[in-house]
């Protein structure tokens, strides 16, 4: 959409004036397929409806594999007890839907409580050395890598210098962008690619890069010295070896982000889903504990503060965005298209305005 507001009663605007529409594109039912894309000069413009709410203009906007999975329903169960936790409104009120959750833009308007931002800001604050695009690729791989590697992994700048982590798919958004933070804190990093990815992902500092496409991955690491952490971006059968890479008995910890918490919402609910989560986590985390091993999930989680420190790491050229493809506000259904055929090298940004 050309406008977000961060959620959504009450009206403490500035722009009584201002358009009540502008373009988006919207789907107004979940499906596998870009059919249910639709583009609208008419969706309506966003009201700030809770005094710490913002309105940003969207420059640019970044594209994850999240998207995909969202534009076919995944998550929708969660979200819609987030949007109304008390059940009021209908089976399907949250469509005209737009899709996406990564961006960057400039501040429109602000809530009453809103004192960090302020209107003609670009957010969230943009790093100054970077364009829109490029700011844009950052948000959520970076809050992502950091949720999973700081507040799960127990990795910050002073503890990374003799630490060997091990990054499970290296060439994504999540992969280019966790890889230069703990190369920026002094850690020693290992991933795994595509052979034709190397060059990328030495290119962001690994030290270490192992083909996943020639022989079985495992026997290549299993030959190398063990590890402190695990970032898994993969999943799936991954888990049945990776841990046993970890060094046993000191602390070393396996975080996947490939995780069923969604899931299991959408399709149990939200009470039996998060019961399901919690026996699967418990069951697996002591599986691994009694190795001397820690099993953790990462998830993606907002942090303005953690943003910051990254906005500080890239203004100084520690880590730079790597933008694999842009795609113009028109081309939305062909940048999906890009995103579903994967093998993604960095991420993909569409340029709104
Ligand atoms: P991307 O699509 O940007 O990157 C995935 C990368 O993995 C591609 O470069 C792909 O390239 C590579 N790859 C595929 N298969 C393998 C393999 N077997 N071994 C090594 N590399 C492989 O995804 P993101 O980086 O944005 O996200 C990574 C994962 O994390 C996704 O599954 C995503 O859903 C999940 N995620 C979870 C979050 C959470 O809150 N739990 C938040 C963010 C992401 P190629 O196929 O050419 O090798």
């Amino acid at each position: 959409s050309g406008w977000r507001a961060a959620d959504s009663g009450r009206t403490l605007s500035t722009s009584a004036r201002r358009s009540t529409v502008m373009p988006a594109w919207v789907i107004d039912k979940y499906g596998s397929d870009n059919s249910v894309f639709r583009f609208t000069q008419n969706a309506s413009f966003p009201i700030i409806h809770y005094p710490n709410e913002v309105i940003v203009k969207v420059h640019a906007a970044g594209l994850n594999p999240i998207d995909i999975n969202m534009r076919g329903g995944y998550g929708a169960a969660t979200l819609a007890m987030k949007r109304d936790p008390l059940s009021i409104k209908k089976a399907g009120s949250e469509f005209p839907l737009i899709l996406g959750r990564d961006l960057s833009g400039e501040i429109m308007e602000c809530g009453l409580d809103v004192s960090y931002f302020k209107p003609g800001d670009e957010v969230s604050h943009k790093p100054k050395s970077l364009s829109h695009v490029d700011a844009a690729s950052i948000p959520y791989v970076a809050a992502t890598a950091w949720s999973a590697l700081v507040n799960t992994g127990g990795l910050n700048k002073d503890n990374c210098a003799k630490k060997r982590i091990l990054i499970l798919g290296g060439s994504g958004g999540v992969g280019t962008f966790a890889t230069q933070m703990i190369k920026s804190w002094g850690g020693h990093v290992t991933v795994t690619c595509s052979q034709n990815a190397e060059q990328l992902v030495r290119s962001v500092g690994a030290d270490d890069v192992v083909d996943y496409t020639s022989g079985p991955v495992e026997t290549k690491l299993q030959a190398l010295e063990k590890f402190d952490l695990i970032l898994d971006n993969i999943g799936g059968e991954t888990e049945s070896w990776a841990l046993g890479l970890l060094k046993p008995w000191c602390g070393a910890k396996y975080v996947t982000l490939v995780t069923p918490f969604l899931r299991n919402t959408d399709q149990l609910g939200i009470a039996d889903g998060m019961m399901q989560t919690g026996v699967t986590i418990a069951t697996k985390a002591i599986k691994h504990l009694t190795k001397g091993v820690h099993y953790r999930w990462g998830f993606f989680a907002p942090s303005g503060p953690a943003l910051d420190d990254i906005s500080e790491m890239v203004d100084a050229g520690k880590i730079r965005a790597v933008v694999e493809e842009t795609f113009s506000f028109a081309q939305v259904p062909q940048a999906f298209e890009k995103l579903e055929k994967g093998h993604a090298r960095g991420k993909t940004v569409v340029t709104v305005t």
